[in-house]
């Protein structure tokens, strides 16, 4: 009894599949200059045609694909954040279907490559899905060649140590933002916290210059930590560091600037077992005025790092064109902004 059923469900997928394959005729001809590779698929996901791009992309011999019982078998066709595989999608869709970034992979060698897939289904009179035509382009190469450059364009405006921005990025960011200020005529409200390591030098003699270059990736840890989503951190050179802070009023940089000193103060820094003491002297300034170009602010930032620099280091300097004074440490117990 089952075989006969069986039997008659595949006397009527046949009858099925002839009248995919006569609504596809009008197509066919357009299909021989496809660049890419197709599948007509019918409603069961079985490959009725197909042309040679289509066995370069899934590795099999015609013959092979002609044997196989399901596309799905054959390839497999994953969408990022979808249970359904792109096949099921096209499959549900009422109209053409455009899919980028499915994953594929080839079943027979477990090899993935990257798709973009596109479709048109076929229905009866009655509006019952037929199957699709599906258009298969292999894009591996180019989103390959996408993720390197993207990484290699993050690599060159990073410092490959500490992760932070070169100090050319960072130049090149103040910049802009003091140009847009400019375009705006608005004050920039831009903060500029400048560190450099108390006694680094002594750091990498006592306990070797990996120790200290620990050291160096463990403040850049310490600095992101404490910083805003909105701040700007660069390595400024060897151990010198520099944070840009945005929408900064005097105030708010010396309460940053004091955070960061004594977050860096209180941190564990230990290095194969053995604790390295850290801490840091810090310049505090702000961007004036319009005018101020970024020259004439890291200048006065960093006559403040030396100002604390020959007053007892780990401590902060600011300077906010009224001369050069201690950034007391209450600053922190006096409240947020
Ligand atoms: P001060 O408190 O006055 O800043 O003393 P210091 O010893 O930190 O003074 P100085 O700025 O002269 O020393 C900086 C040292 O940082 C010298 C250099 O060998 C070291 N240095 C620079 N870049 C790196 C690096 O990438 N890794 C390591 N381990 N050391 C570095
Ligand atoms: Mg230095
Ligand atoms: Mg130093």
């Amino acid at each position: 009894m089952a075989t006969a059923n069986t039997a008659t469900s595949a006397e009527s997928q046949t009858i099925l599949d002839s009248r995919l394959i006569e609504q596809f005729e009008v197509h066919r001809e357009f299909t021989r200059i496809f660049l890419d590779a197709f599948v007509l698929v019918n409603r069961e996901q079985r490959v009725i045609k197909f042309n040679q791009m289509f066995c370069t992309i899934s590795g099999l011999r015609a013959i092979d694909v002609r044997k196989a019982p399901t596309l799905n078998a054959i390839l497999t066709t994953q969408i990022h954040n979808s249970e359904k595989s792109a096949l099921e999608m096209i499959l549900e869709a009422s109209g053409p279907l455009r899919i980028d970034e499915v994953q594929a992979t080839k079943v027979a060698s477990g090899e993935s490559m990257q798709l973009i897939m596109g479709s048109f289904p076929y229905f009866d009179a009655q509006g019952n899905l037929l199957g699709a035509c599906v258009v298969l382009r292999d894009v591996t190469a180019e989103s390959n060649l996408q993720g390197k450059y993207t990484e290699k364009s993050i690599q060159s405006v990073t410092d490959p140590l500490t992760g932070l921005y070169t100090r050319r990025y960072f130049e090149d960011f103040i910049d802009k933002e003091l140009d847009r200020a400019r375009a705006a005529h608005k004050d920039p409200s831009l903060g500029l916290l400048m560190f450099d390591l108390d006694k680094f030098k002594s750091i990498n003699d006592g306990y070797g210059h990996q120790a200290g270059d620990f050291v160096l990736q463990e403040t850049a840890k310490i600095l992101r930590s404490v910083a805003r989503q909105s701040d700007i951190l660069g390595r400024y050179g060897g151990e010198e560091m520099l944070v840009l802070l945005l929408n900064a009023t005097p105030k708010g940089a010396c309460i940053a600037a004091e955070k960061f000193r004594v977050a860096l103060q209180n941190h564990e820094f230990i290095f194969e077992g053995k604790r390295i003491p850290v801490t840091t002297s810090v310049g505090v300034t702000v961007f004036l005025n319009q005018a101020e170009t970024r020259d004439v602010a890291v200048k006065r930032a960093d006559e403040c790092l030396y100002a604390a620099k020959h007053n007892g280091r780990n401590v902060c300097f600011a300077d906010f064109g009224e001369g050069t004074t201690r950034v007391p440490e209450s600053t922190l117990l006096e409240g947020a902004e």
